[in-house]
């Protein structure tokens, strides 16, 4: 049986391990945290219980694929609820709509709310979905590697999509695509569901919009926690080792070809090594190789995230599970992100409540916010220093949209901000998905899945080929797991 040592249990290290187990391989993964799962966790206070990490689930078949492979009933494991809104906005001008799964539902509303002529937003998500089926599956669906560049189905794929998703940034695409301002903004949103400015990334992040309002959005009952429950179950039952406070400090090399980790000073033998840390600190900390970590700096990091957790003593029944409140001025925002480096002044605010499905992660009448804006990666921030004030904007905002006086009703915080990301996740500069896709060419220059340099060497999870967010951290195990074997 051949040894597979996998650095970090993210969601990508875990599904490759139940892919590589699934075929022989005598798996182990080697976490450094006390607990499994990565940047996808959960905490608990005072009867509030909070996803910390994402807590937007889409694509479910990605995890239902390894039950199936496994030959068990994931009924048995986990189980979700299919959601008939996807989120809802309110705009800084007073207006809100909730985007209905239901495309006609949801083009009809807001036509009537903004004056949006309905077809626009159809043709749009048509145009999303084909872009998606012929190009979005290619790429997430094969390594990054000469053969996808050679294929003919890349290029046909390429010349079957509409010119400006390669030529113009998604903004440009959204205001040749919308008459009003709130939809173009709406639309710009989908840029950031992998860390990028939308007034920089390719027009073809488009294709985001289509998963979300065509193929729908999902909760996992039990909260996103219980995605990572369910994968360690199975895993576990497959013979899959974990060790957890296992920090690996070092990829063992003989000749050019992976022998092995260093755990807490001891070397675990392996055949094949998986590392599903950043990618910089895997070149950087684990082959000690500053040559290739600075070359993964060229590209921009992606955004991280400032994040209050807040136990509210009341309900509020105009809020679904994920609402966004708009900033006034989207352009500036993410010029505060990127090219100041600055948590902007008026950021626009996403507050997600699990507790509206699960009652049993809230006292009764009470509801657990998790409220986030969109934050530059870390780099010498004083995140203390801008936590106060963050809040006050955060509490200004919500009380005039929500007409109520939050700062009452706050009766348990936490909060994460980009290092504290950093630090319990080992993710470069906090950053939510590795690298941003705020270039044309980003998506091509991300890192492969197998090493060049080491034989049995590979990478795996949401620095690397096919990019951050869930559903690819799945793909990617994909790959990498059918590239092993
Ligand atoms: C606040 C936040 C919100 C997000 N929102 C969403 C969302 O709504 N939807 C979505 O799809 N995605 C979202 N994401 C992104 C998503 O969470 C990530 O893309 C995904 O979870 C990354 O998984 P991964 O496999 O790359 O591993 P990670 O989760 O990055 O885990 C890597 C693991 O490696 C371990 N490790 C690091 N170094 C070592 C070492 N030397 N030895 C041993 N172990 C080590 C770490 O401790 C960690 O457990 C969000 C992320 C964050 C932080």
């Amino acid at each position: 049986m051949r040894k597979v040592a996998i650095i970090g249990s993210g969601i990508a290290g875990l599904a490759t391990s139940i892919r590589l187990a699934l075929k022989d391989y005598d798996v182990s993964v080697f976490e450094a945290n006390t607990y499994l799962g990565g940047k996808l966790s959960s905490i608990e206070k005072e009867g509030f219980t909070f996803d910390t990490g994402p807590s937007l689930f889409t694509a479910p078949e990605n995890i239902e694929a390894l039950f199936s492979l496994a030959k068990k009933d994931i009924t048995n494991y986990f189980t979700y609820r299919d959601l008939d809104e996807s989120c809802r906005y309110f705009f800084a001008n007073g207006k809100k709509i909730i985007a209905k799964k239901n495309v006609e539902a949801f083009a009809n509303e807001a036509e009537k709310v903004f004056g949006e002529p309905a077809d626009n937003i159809k043709k749009y998500l048509q145009n999303s979905n084909k872009a998606y089926q012929n190009i979005g599956e290619l790429f997430l669906d094969f390594p990054l590697d000469s053969s996808l560049i050679t294929k003919s189905e890349t290029y046909k794929a390429l010349f079957s999509v509409k010119f400006p998703y390669i030529t113009k940034s998604l903004n440009s695409y959204n205001e040749s695509s919308f008459k009003t301002p709130e939809m173009i903004q709406l639309f710009n949103r989908f840029a950031t569901y992998n860390g990028s400015n939308p007034y920089k990334a390719p027009a073809m992040l488009s294709m985001i919009s289509s998963l979300e309002q065509s193929q729908g959005t999902f909760y996992p009952n039990g909260g996103m926690i219980s995605i990572i429950k369910a994968l360690v179950q199975l895993a576990k039952e497959i013979g899959v080792k974990f060790h957890t406070n296992s920090k690996v400090e070092k990829i063992e090399t003989f000749k050019n070809t992976v022998t092995g980790v260093l755990v807490n000073g001891k070397k675990y033998e392996a055949d094949i090594v998986v590392s599903n840390m950043d990618i910089y600190y895997t070149y950087k900390n684990l082959l000690s190789d500053n040559k290739f970590a600075h070359k993964v700096l060229k590209q921009e990091r992606s955004s991280s995230a400032f994040i209050f957790y807040w136990g509210i003593d009341t309900t509020f029944s105009e809020l679904g599970l994920h609402n966004i409140f708009f900033s006034e001025d989207y352009k500036k925002e993410f010029q505060h992100i990127f090219e100041e480096s600055i948590l902007p002044d008026e950021p626009t605010v996403y507050v997600n409540v699990t507790s509206k499905f699960d009652k049993n992660q809230a006292p009764n009448n009470s509801e657990n916010w998790f409220v986030m804006v969109n934050a530059p990666a870390h780099n010498d921030h004083n995140w203390e220093e801008q936590k106060e004030k963050i809040k006050r904007f955060i509490i200004k905002q919500l009380n005039k949209q929500l007409n109520t006086n939050l700062e009452d009703h706050i009766v348990v915080e936490e909060t994460l901000s980009p290092l504290n990301i950093q630090e319990k996740t080992a993710s470069f500069m906090g950053s939510l998905y590795g690298t941003s896709s705020n270039s044309k060419m980003a998506a091509f220059f991300r890192q492969q899945n197998r090493s060049k340099h080491y034989k049995n060497l590979h990478f795996c999870g949401g620095s690397v080929h096919p990019g951050g967010g869930i559903p690819l951290c799945f793909k990617c195990a994909k790959l990498v797991a059918d590239d092993i074997h």
